[in-house]
């Protein structure tokens, strides 16, 4: 009989500890990986976290100039899925949800 495993969502290894809670009661979770810089996460609703990999394909599509919708399609995630990342990767300054990436950065590589 299996438990659930939990994977580090920056390394993907399973070396990993539970670390206390969230004053809201929600699992914490140390990587004990040496090499990972991510030493505390939390699971959130999602077993089995997006691997690192599928994070980066989102940033990149998102960069293009991808929407959540064409996003989802892309990598053939819910289109849920990519609106939670975008919402991780933007606590800084989260945007409404829905909401198109403003695509006004100076493209830095060529197309193509
Ligand atoms: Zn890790």
């Amino acid at each position: 009989m299996a438990l659930a495993q939990v994977r580090c969502p920056d390394c993907n290894g399973l070396n990993v500890v539970k670390y206390g809670k969230q004053p809201n009661g929600e699992q914490r979770y140390s990587c004990q990986d040496p090499r990972c810089e991510r030493t505390i996460f939390l699971l959130n609703y999602r077993a089995q976290p997006l691997a690192p990999s599928m994070r980066t394909q989102i940033i990149e599509l998102a960069l293009d100039g991808a929407d959540a919708t064409e996003i989802s399609q892309s990598l053939k995630l819910s289109e849920s899925d990519v609106l939670t990342i975008f919402q991780q990767l933007s606590r800084f300054s989260a945007p409404p949800v829905g909401v198109r990436p403003r695509k006004n950065q100076p493209a830095k590589v060529a197309a193509g």
